[in-house]
């Protein structure tokens, strides 16, 4: 298949520097796993690192306890688009204990299918959106879109909700990347700079502060990426719908039932991430 570009087109929404502390503790609050001390393999020391170097490490997951998120639109939009969108959203809930369910008022989840392209907000950070103001944009999607782009895209971005990050910051598909190249790919796909280059395709993910499989370029949070910017020329394939390894890990970290009391479950979280290790 052609290399489409403008597949590598999303990019994780940061929060303002300002609410990046608030971010990391709201994270923190909602799920007690999401703490750099205690990812798998982590072990900072604790009073070593600023509050904004820990921000930066900490994770974004919502609980393991199962839980609907509520969605809005920001713009009016006909029953049968926001009953698609929904659809796809909810294509994780077949596999893990997160679901989402349409609401008349600000939901947790604000889309917008206003220019701007395709983006959300990672996690736990959308309690920080303003509510007037989208967490997730679809630019442009409509019923005559493809079933094959909600597929691709609307499930890779209800990921990010779900506190996924991308699959192509992981050390050893990042270590493919020919940085030179990406530079001046991105320059012409994306208009990104360099600052934008390197935080959205370039900076791994913290080893300590993820995911416990190995690394999947067929997964739904893997863009693809081409092989004009790779080091051995080959493309990094990306991930055109939710597979079995990202249905796999999204169980892992939201079971669909849990029966141990609140304290059980979170070791259990945190057990289950380390044994995919
Ligand atoms: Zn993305």
């Amino acid at each position: 298949m052609e290399t489409r570009d403008n597949e590598a087109g999303c990019s994780i929404r940061a929060l303002p520097d300002h609410l990046l502390v608030a971010a990391a503790a709201t994270a923190i609050e909602v799920n007690p796993v999401n703490a750099p001390m205690r990812a798998p393999g982590g072990g900072v020391p604790s009073g070593v690192l600023e509050p904004e170097h820990i921000a930066l490490l900490t994770s974004k997951y919502w609980g393991p306890q199962p839980r609907q998120l509520s969605v809005s639109f920001l713009e009016p939009t006909g029953p049968d688009l926001r009953a698609r969108i929904l659809s796809h959203m909810n294509v994780w809930s077949n596999s893990c204990g997160v679901s989402f369910a349409e609401t008349d008022e600000a939901g947790d989840v604000r889309v917008s299918l206003q220019p701007g392209g395709y983006w959300s907000y990672l996690g736990t950070d959308i309690r920080l959106v303003p509510p007037d103001q989208q967490t997730m944009n679809l630019e442009g999607f409509s019923m005559q879109t493809p079933e094959s782009e909600y597929h691709r895209v609307v499930r890779h971005e209800t990921g990010h909700t779900l506190g996924f990050p991308h699959e192509h910051m992981r050390r050893e598909l990042v270590a493919r990347i020919d940085p030179a190249k990406a530079y001046a790919y991105f320059l012409a796909t994306q208009g990104w700079d360099r600052q934008e280059v390197d935080q959205q395709v370039l900076t791994p993910l913290d080893d300590a502060s993820i995911l416990g499989t190995p690394p999947d370029q067929d997964s739904i949070m893997c863009y693809q990426l081409p092989g004009s910017i790779t080091v051995d020329g080959l493309p990094i394939r990306g991930g055109t719908d939710v597979n079995a390894t990202d249905a796999a890990f999204a169980a892992s970290v939201y079971p669909k039932a849990v029966s141990a009391p609140p304290s059980q479950r979170t070791a259990a979280a945190a057990g289950d991430a380390k044994v995919t290790a």
